[in-house]
């Protein structure tokens, strides 16, 4: 529905097409409040991931997301600005009611603002959804992206886990061995002691 604003001038009382919103929080709609989503992968294994699309922050997943609800209205109000843009393509005017530009909702009944309203809410209620959905659509990415990250990072760490007990072990065998040895001489030298000190006794 677009606005006859050419009919209207200055002072010209006209029905004014309006879409509030406001913030609403609802319950996120990935991990519906459980803060925490599935992740099933191509070999039937389950992994458990905190969710990431409530989770934007520093304070980690809140079960909960804003979100905008759109409201309907038309006010009547009075043109107080009426600018003309002359170019090749003609004319092209911008209505004003205060500071606001009313140009595209701008009516001559209120049932016509009503009707654009119903529109305009429509449309932002569709891009609110497709963004959603977009958004969603990354997380979902993300979450398999940080699950295989995660399982890369485990297999490394078991890896050079696994790597570190190797050269542990190793260690302590050398350790063993060196203490063995360091065992015998000190043996030795503790024999050597008892015979000096039996010596000395002698
Ligand atoms: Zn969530």
């Amino acid at each position: 529905m677009s606005s006859d604003n050419a009919q209207f001038g200055l002072g010209d009382t006209v029905w004014i097409a309006e879409c509030g919103n406001q913030q609403v929080e609802k319950v996120c709609p990935v991990c519906f409040g459980t803060l925490r989503v599935t992740l099933r992968l191509g070999n039937g294994d389950e992994l458990e991931l905190p969710c990431d699309y409530c989770g934007m922050g520093y304070d980690g997943p809140q079960g909960h997301v804003l979100e905008y609800e759109w409201t309907e209205g038309a006010r009547q109000a009075t043109i107080t600005r009426v600018r003309e843009n002359h170019d090749t393509r003609g004319i092209e005017r911008e209505l004003y009611a205060s500071s606001w530009e009313v140009t595209d909702r701008a009516f001559a009944t209120e049932k016509e603002a009503l009707a654009k309203s119903a529109e305009l809410k429509a449309q932002n209620e569709e891009r609110q959804r497709t963004c959603a959905e977009h958004i969603k659509k990354s997380v979902n990415k993300s979450f398999s992206w940080n699950a295989g990250y995660h399982i890369r990072e485990a297999k490394r760490c078991r890896r050079e886990a696994a790597q570190h007990d190797e050269r542990a072990k190793l260690c302590k065998a050398r350790a063993k061995a060196k203490g063995d040895a360091d065992g015998s001489t000190s043996e030795r030298q503790e024999g050597a002691e008892r015979e000096g000190t039996g010596g000395r006794l002698d």
